[in-house]
């Protein structure tokens, strides 16, 4: 279904980009990832990559440095071309409560989950617009919908990928080109394995699917939005959560 077309996904060396990356390679994209420094994660991906048979690259990227996103952006393109699929997903977490939060812990997690996802969207804005086409993924949480206490930036960070979200996709509906977002509740991944004990068994508890998700249920959802038959979605959030947001 994606045979021939070619997608940039931002942090898929490990978890839920990772996921993502194969899904979409599996039908048949071609796929570019960023990543920030864990190489052998990068490699991992990279290996799965290539029992799928499509193109691959990953590209040791901080989203959030707007030059180095601007030149890797470049360099991807003279490398597969056009990019007619962008997921927005490397993120990172500061969790404290708000009054330990330092003003370098909110910025840090605002740089790479909300900065980052506008530098790489502006990057491929002109492509999209020549092309005509284009899907926009960007991975949202449901503490952007609900707030979720000691993650005061991260939840901001998350709804206010949302407000880019309707923004990007308003400004690119008439060219063909769809952005949309999505909200995972509590996935099984690195950044869930490094919360504590206590707070994930909590918030698992309140899942009315009673159970944590899984990556590749959340790259179900993305690749439908990434594919032609999502022609008609554009601003959505998506919950993928098990209920947890009802
Ligand atoms: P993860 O396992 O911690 O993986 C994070 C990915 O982002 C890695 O590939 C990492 O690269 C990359 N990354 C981090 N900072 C980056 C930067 N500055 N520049 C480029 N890449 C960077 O996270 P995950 O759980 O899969 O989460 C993926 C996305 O889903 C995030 O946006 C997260 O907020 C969101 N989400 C996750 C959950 C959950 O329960 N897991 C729930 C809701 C939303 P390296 O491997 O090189 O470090």
């Amino acid at each position: 279904m994606l045979k021939g077309q070619n997608a940039l996904i931002t942090g898929a060396s490990r978890g839920i980009g990772r996921a993502v990356a194969l899904e979409l390679a599996r039908q048949g994209a071609n796929v570019c990832f960023f990543y920030a420094g864990n190489n052998v994660a990068a490699q991992e991906t990279l290996s799965l990559l290539a029992e799928t048979g499509v193109k691959s690259r990953a590209m040791k990227v901080d989203v959030s440095d707007e030059q180095a996103v601007a030149q890797a952006v470049k360099e991807a393109e003279a490398d597969f071309g056009p990019f007619q699929i962008l997921v927005n997903n490397a993120g990172r977490t500061v969790d404290k409560l708000a009054l330990q939060l330092s003003a370098e812990d909110f910025s840090a997690v605002l740089d790479v989950n909300l900065k980052g996802a506008f530098f790489v969207t502006r990057a491929l804005y002109r492509s999209f617009m020549r092309q005509k086409y284009g899907r926009i993924v960007n991975i949202s949480s449901v503490a952007g919908l609900m707030g979720n206490p000691g993650q005061a930036a991260y939840a901001a960070s998350k709804a206010g990928l949302i407000g880019l979200t309707k923004t990007i996709a308003k400004e690119l509906a008439k060219r063909g080109v769809t952005c949309n977002a999505v909200a995972p509740g509590f996935v099984e991944t690195d950044m869930t394995a490094s919360m504590p004990k206590a707070a994930l068994e909590a918030g698992v508890a309140a899942i009315p699917a009673g159970r944590i998700g899984r990556p590749e249920e959340i790259a179900a959802l993305c690749a439908f939005l990434a594919s032609p038959a999502a022609s008609y979605i554009t601003g959505e959030v998506i919950r993928a959560d098990g209920g947890l947001g009802m």
